[in-house]
Formats: structure tokens, C-alpha cells, sequence
């Protein structure tokens, strides 16, 4: 068989990005030909692979601040989530990379696109070269099943107070949500740009060839089941990605050699809230009082904050050997597999929530935004690995709301609480099944086995065939 060759197309943010090369790194793993394409400020993290011998390529294209009006320092959705005035324009953005991608698509003729679902145009380029386009979300099949239930049924509209929940219809268990833990695009479809490009999202994803999920089967077989039978969306799981590829990041981290530090095993709770979170000062001041009321040891890693106001009083003196903050980037993976770690409290984006599932960790959910109150859920309430924070209130930026003492109760309970060894044997059985999806002969490797075969006898529909295609 010829060497198929794929465009992987990320977003530009680290949430997107991290699954994204490890996808192309497991594609090349399995003999086929990886190009990303991607901007310049993401080109390190790619050439940092190669380096590490990973067969990927990189082609990168500019960013069209001038054409959109971003100014030249954003580079990344991470800097603009929370911005009104700056979101539409990154968008912007990314349709203007429509061309320079088709460009490269009719020179260097790929057999597949796999898209960020944030560049919903990759489906009109995809159906012009006459190639499949593959969506990735980034999330669960769990968050996709409730957000595809609450758009067909708008369950939300039952209820008359945010305090009062209401149920998603049609999913293996009984799923509750409050309004205000839902995003406006959940609610309102036509509201603003955000909603609208959600909008187009959704459309593109009906006219792509099928779904790749960073998920593995025995993880969520029963949204697996609902998101290909009862949806009727053709998917393949390929997760959990970040096993895949076997690169462990930052190995001489300074919290690494703290974590050796500390002999007990599962001793260390790890706090990180992923890669565009941001709380207020007095939340964060909040969290580190619940951290001490909690006694257990930890590692805090803080991105948001500015200078340091919002610690209480002499913190970090009174934690030394307890607790350990960590300003900026954090080698999460290597934290998470380390041994002295047992529990990890996370915002549940979904590659950290399946790191925390890799690692085997009983988890304490804190969702701020995006899908994570669905991806509470999943961990929560179907796998049972994890206690909630009881955050109540889905926002972008500026979160706040969570006291002290729901900390420190969250912390204990998966700690040491009454559940706690039961969440923890749990964590353990789901962490061994995520190893054995990737092995050969796995249920995710096998996934990839037939995605490959469907790529390489893949004939467009008859009105897409184009022109510019030679074999
Ligand atoms: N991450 C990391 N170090 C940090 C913060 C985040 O390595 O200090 C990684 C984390 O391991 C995960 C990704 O960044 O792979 C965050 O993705 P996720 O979906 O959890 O959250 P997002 O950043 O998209 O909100």
C-alpha cells in the first residue's frame, strides 16, 4: 500500500494543540506520512517532537493580524477567551487561513484532513480536493452526547429558576444540570459570534466524514454506543492519545524532585486548572486557605494571579514541606504518573480529566467553562472517580464563588473520606483498561487499524470529486 499521507489542522491554543501532535505522532507511528500546519507560535512544541525523533512534518502559515484586525501579540485562543471585543477577530482569523491551506492541499495532495472542530471551512476544503475531513473536539463522547440531547431537546427551557435542575433526555443515566452551569451557546443558538460560529461548527461536523475521539472505549462504552447508534455519528476512538506516544515532558522539573521528595506514596494532591483558567484574587486566596484547612500535601500550579496580593500571609513559608506553589507551566503528565501523587484537582478540560484517568487518580472536579461541567459529570457521576468542588456557575473569566471550606471538604473526601478507596480502586481499574486500548490489538488501536483502511479506500461523493486530485 502507498504511504498516506495526512493534514493534521489544530487550533491555536494548548488544550488543542497537546492532543493534536499526539495524534500525528501516533498516525506516524503507524507508517503514515503527519503534516501539521500550524502558525509560528506553535511551531516549538513540534520541532521539539522532531527532535525527540518523531517523524512529524511542519509546515507553518502566518496569522493574519492585519487581515483581521488582531493585534500582533495573539497568537493563541488561549489570550482571548475571555474577551468580546478580541474573539470575533481571532475568528476572523481563522477563516483566513482557508486559502493558504487549500493552497497547500493542491500542492502537496493529502489523502485526509483532520480539523480542529474550530475551523468549520476545512469541510468546504475537504469536499472541494475530494478527501475525507475528519473532526476532532477535543472531548468526551459523554460532553458530545449532552450537548447534541440539550440542542435536539432544550431541556433547559422546563425550568423556571437556575437553582432548579433539569434533565438531559435520552442518555444512559440520568444526567442533571443547572442553567447557569451552561454555556450561552448551549442556550441561546443565534446569540453572538461565538454562538453563531458554534452554529457553523455543528454544520460543518454533518458534512465531515465521521469523528476522532481522544477516548478509548471501555472508558464510556455506553456514550460510545449512544454518540454511533442513537446520533448515528460515525466515529473512531483513538485514546487515550497522550499514552501513545510515550514522551514524558519536562523530567527535571523543581517539582519533581520535590515529589521524590516525599516517600508515601499517594500522598500529594496536585492542583492545576489546565491552560486558559482565571480566577479572581480573592478566589485564589480562597483556594490556598482551603489547600491549608485540607492537611494534605500539595502542589498548587497557579497561572493567573499577577503579582502575589492574593496569598494569604506568609503562605508559602508556612506550607514549606507541605505545600509546594508553582508559577507558569507545569510538566503535568510526569506529575500526575508520579508516584507520590494521589489525587489531582482539575477544571476537567478533557485532556487533563483523561491524564487524571492514565494516571489512575481519584480526582476533585472544578469546571470554570467550555464542556467541563459536562466532563464533571463523567467523572463524578458515571465513572465515580471524583468529588465535586460544587461549583455552580459556568463562566469564562474572573471565576470565583468556590469557599474555602468546600475546598478543604472536596480535598479530604477524595483524599480519605469515607469513598475515598473505593473512587481510588476505581481509578485504578479504569487507568489499567486505558493501557490496554492502546496496546496492539486494542480496542483504540484496532479503531486506528480500520481508520487507516477506511482513508485508503475512501471514494468521495460523485459531485466532489475534483479535479486537482491525480490518483
Ligand atoms: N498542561 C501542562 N502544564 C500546565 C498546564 C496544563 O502540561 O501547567 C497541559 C495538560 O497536561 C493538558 C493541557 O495542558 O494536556 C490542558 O488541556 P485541558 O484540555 O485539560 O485544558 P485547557 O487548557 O484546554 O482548558
Amino acid at each position: 500500500m502507498r504511504q498516506l499521507h495526512v493534514f493534521f489542522l489544530p487550533l491555536m491554543a494548548h488544550g488543542h494543540m497537546i492532543p493534536a501532535m499526539d495524534m500525528a505522532k501516533l498516525f506516524s507511528s503507524r507508517g503514515l506520512k503527519a503534516t501539521i500546519i500550524s502558525t509560528p507560535a506553535f511551531s516549538e512544541p513540534v520541532k521539539k517532537a522532531q527532535h525527540s525523533g518523531f517523524k512529524i512534518e511542519l509546515i507553518t502559515i502566518g496569522f493574519p493580524h492585519r487581515d483581521s484586525g488582531l493585534p500582533d501579540h495573539i497568537v493563541s485562543l488561549d489570550q482571548v477567551t475571555s474577551d468580546p471585543k478580541l474573539l470575533p477577530m481571532f475568528f476572523k482569523a481563522l477563516s483566513l487561513i482557508q486559502q493558504p491551506v487549500e493552497d497547500l492541499i493542491q500542492r502537496l495532495n493529502p489523502d485526509c484532513l483532520v480539523s480542529d472542530m474550530f475551523l468549520p471551512w476545512t469541510a468546504d476544503s475537504a469536499a472541494t480536493f475530494g478527501i475525507p475531513r475528519l473532526v476532532f473536539h477535543g472531548t468526551s463522547y459523554f460532553s458530545l452526547c449532552v450537548s447534541e440531547e440539550m440542542r435536539r431537546h432544550k431541556p433547559f427551557n422546563d425550568v423556571v429558576s437556575d437553582s432548579e435542575p433539569f434533565l438531559i433526555p435520552n442518555l444512559p443515566h440520568q444526567v442533571k444540570l443547572l442553567k447557569t452551569q451552561v454555556s450561552d451557546y448551549n442556550l441561546h443558538e443565534n446569540k453572538d459570534d461565538f454562538s453563531r460560529w458554534i452554529q457553523q461548527m455543528r454544520e460543518s461536523d454533518a458534512r465531515s466524514y465521521g469523528v476522532v475521539i481522544n477516548s478509548f472505549h471501555d472508558l464510556e462504552p455506553d456514550y460510545a454506543r449512544h454518540y454511533t447508534h442513537v446520533l448515528e455519528r460515525k466515529a473512531w476512538s483513538l485514546g487515550p492519545l497522550s499514552l501513545c506516544t510515550n514522551e514524558i515532558d519536562g523530567a527535571k522539573h523543581q517539582c519533581l524532585a520535590w515529589l521524590d521528595s516525599k516517600k508515601k506514596p499517594n500522598s500529594v494532591v496536585y492542583v492545576c486548572f489546565g491552560s486558559m483558567a482565571k480566577f479572581t484574587p480573592a478566589q485564589l486566596n480562597e483556594l490556598a486557605n482551603g489547600l491549608d484547612a485540607s492537611g494534605q500535601d500539595f502542589i498548587w500550579i497557579v497561572r493567573s494571579g499577577g503579582d502575589e496580593e492574593w496569598l494569604p500571609e506568609r503562605f508559602e513559608e508556612r506550607m514549606e514541606g507541605r505545600g509546594l506553589v508553582v508559577r507558569g507551566w507545569a510538566p503535568q503528565r510526569a506529575i500526575l504518573d508520579h508516584p507520590a501523587v494521589g489525587a489531582f484537582v482539575t477544571h476537567c478540560g478533557w485532556n487533563s480529566t483523561l491524564e487524571g484517568v492514565c494516571a489512575g487518580l481519584p480526582m476533585v472536579t472544578w469546571p470554570l467553562f467550555a464542556e467541563q461541567f459536562f466532563n464533571e459529570k463523567l467523572v463524578t457521576e458515571v465513572l465515580r472517580i471524583g468529588v465535586p468542588v460544587g461549583n455552580k456557575k459556568w463562566q469564562r473569566g474572573a471565576n470565583e464563588g468556590v469557599s474555602r471550606e468546600a475546598v478543604a471538604r472536596a480535598v479530604r473526601g477524595v483524599m480519605v473520606g469515607g469513598g475515598a478507596a473505593e473512587m481510588r480502586r476505581r481509578a485504578a481499574d479504569s487507568k489499567e483498561k486505558a493501557r490496554k486500548a492502546v496496546a496492539e490489538g486494542g480496542s483504540s488501536y484496532e479503531d486506528l487499524t480500520a481508520l487507516i483502511q477506511d482513508i485508503a479506500t475512501y471514494v468521495p461523493p460523485k459531485k466532489m470529486v475534483c479535479s486537482f486530485k491525480s490518483d
